[in-house]
């Protein structure tokens, strides 16, 4: 399996005011090309810290990262945001769609950001492909306020899609959107992966995190327990553990 992530011993300490924040503390991790992996714990745990560095948002304060091969721990502000444009798609908890805006827009705009020209007809060629992928390909002229909560985090999906990425990142996509819906993006996100995008997603909820393949719980910018979805559904042993690990985190 080739690693698409490589973090090792990464730390992030945030210099606020009078006390210094250990936000993440030593995480070293594989995540290989294909893979659908979930981060859970209780809020303050890191994840969305670690999320950060992952999507070259921020920089570890100490440790290495490896994308796709390469070290991308020490490089600047320009380099980091060329990276993220190649490489990485985000989806968030609440959309961040432009509201007066088609979803055929939303979803081009990051491609008006690339360093590459694309004419009208080709940007409109990826829009539609992209958002034919999140099974919207009837809803292209409709702005966000004429979207339900799914559809529009199925906007985004695509918007994501767009260029291509190597890893998916999404921090809470189902944050905003009751149990029925959810589970829909959840079934978005696993026919992805099932055409070999990584993805990489933050959950508490222990019934969403059962659609990735693999679970990571984390507690104080730690690791707690990484176990792989299907150990944890064969063996009770499994399940139970990371159920503990689970309420652990919450505590
Ligand atoms: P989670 O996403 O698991 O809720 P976070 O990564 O957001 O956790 O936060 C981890 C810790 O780092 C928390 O104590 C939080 O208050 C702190 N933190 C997060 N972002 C910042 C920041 N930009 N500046 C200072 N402290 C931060
Ligand atoms: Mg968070």
């Amino acid at each position: 399996m080739t690693a698409v992530v490589q973090l090792a011993d990464v730390h992030k300490t945030y210099h606020t005011g009078e006390v210094d924040v250990h936000a993440v503390r030593g995480v070293s991790l594989e995540i290989g090309k294909g893979e659908f992996v979930a981060f859970m714990g209780s809020s303050g745990s890191g994840k969305s810290t670690l999320m950060n560095i992952l999507g070259c948002l921020d920089r570890p304060s100490r440790g290495s990262y490896r994308l796709d091969g390469a070290d991308v721990s020490q490089l600047g502000r320009n380099a980091l945001a060329d990276i993220r444009n190649r490489k990485l798609g985000f989806v968030f908890q609440n959309f961040n769609l432009l509201s007066r805006t088609s979803a055929l827009e939303n979803v081009e705009l990051p491609l008006l950001y690339s360093h590459r020209r694309f004419t009208t007809r080709e940007l409109r060629e990826k829009g539609e492909r992209a958002l034919q992928l999140v099974g919207l390909g009837k809803r292209l002229d409709h702005h966000p306020s004429q979207l339900s909560g799914g559809q529009q985090q199925r906007v985004a999906v695509a918007r994501a899609l767009i260029n291509e990425p190597e890893v998916l990142l999404a921090d809470e996509p189902t944050g905003n959107l009751d149990s029925r819906t959810s589970v829909e993006i959840m079934g978005v996100f696993q026919q992805l992966n099932e055409q070999g995008i990584t993805i990489i997603m933050v959950t508490h909820e222990l019934d969403i995190a059962s659609y990735a393949k693999r679970n990571i719980v984390m507690r104080d910018g730690k690791i707690l327990t990484d176990v792989p979805v299907a150990a944890r559904l064969d063996s009770r042993e499994e399940m139970r553990k990371l159920e503990e690990a689970h309420k652990l985190s919450l505590e």
